[in-house]
């Protein structure tokens, strides 16, 4: 009965567990959540006002496909400032979160049979959202010597005559790692040689704990030009909910998000656009005060960790994730297909704290921790945690 696009497809691992964790916490379990990657802060006051001062004069009616001018605007403005990008108004296109900019980019550039490349461990939902589109996902492994980054030898690697696109996600949802400006001229030049467009996924660009970001598209007028960058304000200013994120691309490639959203579904919520553009121009501070509280929290989080025998993890230097290996306790736990999925049901189960498997990134050996979430909780989390490693 269902097409055989949708028959491909999983659930959204992190939205899953998440569910149900709410659910045991309504029926009055104690469970500590360090799965989802969702900000803990409220949304910045200016935007909260923006929006209720939108709703009340009445600003709720249709307007562009690409969203409003006044905030593809203040991204431009963001782009120049922050990125050294310069962009007119109609290269940027306003979307229903990342994940939506994500969906229309890759409607926008993928026939059936187009390859795309996603390295892993890669965020839960790509594989899914390319073979919803049509195109062919290619996972292509990557070092955890490297910080799981992808080098320039594993892309030439991985590329066929059907490839069409590279997804790069910096700072990496589940890892942590961040490319540096000459790793990232590397993987650039490559996608140059082979006519290989790339979706550069910045969303977590703001959340970092090093100088040095650099936006892939600002790298050379040619970069810009096979560079599709997807950002939002969902992790940056706590706006999960309100849906709002885009894309900045050439000039063929924006049109073309343009009229596919027109058409699926309009535009975002106009008042969530006017609470991103106050969010854009005036909440600056909010988003600096939760950057610094993430890095204590990891800071934190790490010294735990650094207590636990065997538990290794990634260096995080953006995000507000840890990508644990747990690797070196396989002996010890009962499992029949998934080792991390295993591992993850224990520690809910008997240790009540959630956190996501490794497998739902596409490496087994890991599981994948979220400090987006109150210091108290996060550090019983992981006290849970250590006791549960100490009980096997
Ligand atoms: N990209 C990455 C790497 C993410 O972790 C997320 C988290 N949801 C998204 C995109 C989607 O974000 P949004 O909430 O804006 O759709
Ligand atoms: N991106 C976040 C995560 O990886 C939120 C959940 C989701 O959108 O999948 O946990």
């Amino acid at each position: 009965m269902l097409s055989s696009k949708i028959s491909k497809i999983t659930p959204s691992f992190t939205i899953g567990i998440s569910t149900k964790v709410n659910e045991l916490k309504a029926q009055g379990e104690d469970i500590i959540n360090l799965s989802i990657g969702e900000p803990d802060f409220p949304t910045p006051v200016n935007a909260r006002i923006a929006a209720v001062i939108a709703i009340n004069k009445n600003k709720t009616k249709y307007d562009a496909a690409s969203g409003l001018k006044d905030l593809r605007n203040a991204i431009k403005n963001k782009l120049e400032v922050e990125n050294q990008l310069s962009y007119d108004i109609d290269q940027i296109v306003v979307s229903s979160g990342a994940k939506h900019a994500i969906t229309n980019t890759l409607i926008a550039l993928t026939d059936h049979g187009d390859e795309v490349i996603i390295p892993a461990p890669y965020w839960v939902s790509y594989p899914e959202m390319v073979k919803l589109t049509g195109g062919t996902p290619v996972v292509v492994n990557t070092k955890k010597e490297n910080g799981f980054k992808l080098t320039a030898e594993e892309l030439k690697a991985s590329i066929t005559e059907k490839t069409k696109l590279l997804f790069i996600t910096n700072p990496s949802n589940p890892t942590g790692s961040l490319y540096s400006k000459d790793e990232l001229i590397e993987i650039v030049n490559v996608c140059i040689e082979n006519n290989i467009y790339i979706l550069a996924d910045e969303i977590y660009e703001k959340i970092r704990y090093v100088d040095e970001f650099v936006s892939i598209a600002s790298l050379s007028e040619k970069a810009k030009e096979i560079t599709i960058t997807i950002n939002g304000l969902s992790k940056s200013a706590a706006m999960t909910g309100w849906r709002i994120g885009y894309t900045a691309s050439n000039k063929e490639i924006a049109k073309a998000i343009a009229s596919l959203q027109g058409h699926l579904v309009s535009h975002p919520s106009t008042i969530s656009q006017y609470a991103s553009v106050a969010a854009l121009t005036e909440c600056h501070h909010e988003m600096k005060t939760m950057v610094h509280q993430y890095e204590y929290r990891k800071n934190e989080a790490v010294k735990i960790l650094d207590q636990i025998s065997g538990l290794d993890y990634i260096k995080p230097e953006g995000a507000f994730y840890l990508f644990m290996d747990i690797s070196s306790y396989k002996e010890k736990l009962q499992y029949e297909d998934s080792y991390s999925i295993a591992f993850c049901d224990m520690l809910l189960e008997k240790f009540k704290c959630a956190a996501v498997p490794g497998i739902a990134f596409g490496n087994d050996d890991f599981i994948r921790i979220s400090y987006a979430t109150d210091i108290e909780s996060l550090k019983e989390g992981l006290n849970r945690l250590k006791s549960m490693i100490e009980s096997l």
